[in-house]
């Protein structure tokens, strides 16, 4: 398998001197003191974990012998999809959003998982189920464009809707260039089914502050006043520096029941 990157584990961020260290695990924390006094920050800490929670999700992602972690298998129709017997979070959203990136980082301490990307136009897009060990299974969604074929939307719309094993979906937004109108598309398609989904900014690391600021305080106000499904925390990732990547592991052991003390909290 690959060498793991430093920056993927915990133990290496507990090392770092505080700010830094506050950037990559709480990176939209670490924005809160460029933001102009008054702002209403309630909504930047309602998932905020403490180390123990951070580091029992961390021990999920990584695999050995008895806890295996491995891609299962891929599918083009619902009929296709592994059986609902885990809970299950899935991953949206527009290609080039950062999605295989977001994926491998998250899944960094288990080197031997294959993220597999179909992205050469006319290969058939597919649905690609991971397992983690005995606890979850995680879905990458194919990438959408704006004028998705037929086929493709269909796949999508019956594994949101179908899929009864689905506790949380995690749209992906470029944290560069904002909501776009695809994204609005999927949005108004997740609040049709009424569904739960989590907004997850990536590439934060390309975007000057001023402009992730923007970004972020657009979308904030978007999902509070357009939204019902949505989860009012966004969640900013850089899977280059790993900003955000340790919380969203930990998010998706919560959603998943696999965070009693955090759950109970
Ligand atoms: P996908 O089509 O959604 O799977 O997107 P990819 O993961 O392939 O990423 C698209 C492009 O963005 C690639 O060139 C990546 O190297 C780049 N990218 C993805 N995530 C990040 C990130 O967090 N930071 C930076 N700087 N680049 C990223």
């Amino acid at each position: 398998g690959r060498a793991v990157p430093p920056l993927a584990a915990l133990s290496w961020v507990l090392r770092l001197e505080r700010s830094r260290r506050t950037g990559i695990v709480f990176p939209l924390q670490k924005l809160e003191r460029y933001l102009s006094p008054g702002t209403d920050t309630a909504r930047f800490r309602l998932f905020q974990p403490g180390l123990a929670a951070l580091q029992r999700a961390e021990a999920l992602f990584r695999s050995d012998r008895g806890h295996p972690i491995d891609y299962v298998s891929s599918a083009v129709r619902m009929d296709h999809a592994p059986p609902p017997a885990l809970p299950e979070v899935c991953f949206i959203g527009r290609s080039n959003v950062g999605k295989s990136s977001l994926i491998r980082a998250l899944f960094s301490l288990a080197p031997e998982v294959e993220v597999r990307v179909s992205k050469s136009p006319g290969h058939t897009k597919k649905m690609n189920f991971f397992k983690v060990g005995k606890y979850f299974t995680l879905v990458d969604m194919p990438g959408y464009g704006y004028r998705a074929p037929q086929d493709f939307v269909e796949m999508v719309e019956a594994y949101l809707q179908e899929r009864r094993n689905l506790k949380r979906t995690f749209l992906l937004v470029d944290g560069v260039v904002g909501l776009q109108k695809t994204d609005h598309i999927a949005v108004e398609m997740l609040e049709e089914f009424g569904i739960p989904y989590v907004m997850v900014l990536t590439k934060i690391d390309r975007a000057s502050r001023g402009v992730l600021l923007k970004n972020v305080l657009e979308i904030q106000e978007f999902v509070k006043e357009n939204t019902q499904g949505c989860f009012p925390q966004l969640f900013l990732v850089s899977s280059v520096e790993f900003s955000g990547v340790h919380l969203l592991r930990c998010f998706v052991a919560h959603v998943t029941g696999n965070l009693p003390a955090v759950e109970a909290s």
